[in-house]
């Protein structure tokens, strides 16, 4: 039986070609050539969360936003809240204070004028906010978002910041930081919200991390995927490392049959929602001027 408390289901809008682990492979400027899947996955998931009575953050890139701006309209008329994940799929860690703002800036009005609504979040590419660009919450706030979730409080090679807070917490400005959810095991954080490791570990796994979350912590629980994920048909990128290999194709064809469980054993929706930041008083980026 479907359980009452809801949790935050996001999605991380991008195409298999544009994922951090890939950016050796396909230059920005090649993206147009490559045929894209994108468009067809997002609608899919769509069409699952609309089975199982489910809503979503859908933290979309600028760049396929500009190509599909009728999938961004179909997310936001079904009742999901279109957020940002920048326009290029840059590291914020690869970036500098002006790259940053204006990758950040252009992807927001992009989509505002894409829905007719805020866009009031902003998930950056590969949890990359770490202890050295805290400034990156000063842009976003400068560029009027209200929050982010782009932490992952664990050790992890690529991203993450181990020593974090757990649950939601104020930045030095007043953007708010929704971390993705952990497990406390062996006096360490578990990443358990999804991506890579809703594939590694079999769906009882991710049913009992989730479980023993919610009845511990008291605080929403967040789960994310990538449109790709739910493509085993995608193409087979050569000459990565097996590292790489095991982390991009693992299990995909498992994803879609283990979201669908996931969809009707719990109750979605988006951040705005849970964690009322569509609420919030005046706008902030007009504060002090
Ligand atoms: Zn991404």
């Amino acid at each position: 039986m479907k359980q009452n408390v809801k949790n935050a289901m996001t999605i991380d809008v991008e195409d298999y070609f544009q994922v951090s682990a890939f950016e050796d492979k396909f230059n920005p400027k090649e993206w147009d050539s490559i045929v894209p899947r994108v468009e067809r996955n997002t609608h899919r998931l769509l069409d699952l969360l609309s089975d199982n009575d489910g809503k979503a953050t859908f933290f979309t890139l600028g760049w396929v936003a500009e190509r599909f701006p009728e999938l961004v309209k179909r997310i936001s008329a079904e009742g999901h809240e279109v957020a940002s994940h920048g326009m290029m799929h840059k590291r914020a860690t690869d970036q500098s204070r002006d790259t940053f703002a204006n990758d950040v800036g252009d992807a927001k009005k992009l989509l505002e004028d894409l829905t007719g609504h805020q866009v009031l979040g902003y998930r950056a590419p590969s949890f990359s906010f770490t202890n050295d660009n805290q400034w990156v919450y000063d842009v976003l706030q400068e560029q009027g978002y209200k929050y982010s979730s782009s932490v992952y409080p664990v050790v992890h090679d690529h991203y993450g910041i181990p020593g974090a807070p757990r649950f939601r917490y104020n930045s030095h400005t007043a953007i708010d930081e929704v971390p993705l959810s952990t497990m406390r095991m062996f006096g360490r954080n578990i990443p358990i919200s999804g991506g890579g490791y809703f594939r590694l570990y079999p769906y009882v796994f991710t049913q009992y991390a989730i479980n023993t979350f919610m009845s511990k912590e008291k605080e929403p629980y967040i789960f994310y995927l990538h449109p790709w994920e739910i493509d085993s048909n995608q193409p087979r990128v050569k000459d990565i490392s097996a590292k790489t290999q095991f982390r991009h194709y693992l299990n995909l064809k498992r994803v879609e049959r283990r979201l669908i469980r996931l969809l009707k054993d719990y109750s979605w929706s988006t951040m705005a929602d849970i964690y009322g930041f569509d609420k919030l008083g005046t706008d902030i980026q007009f504060k002090g001027k």
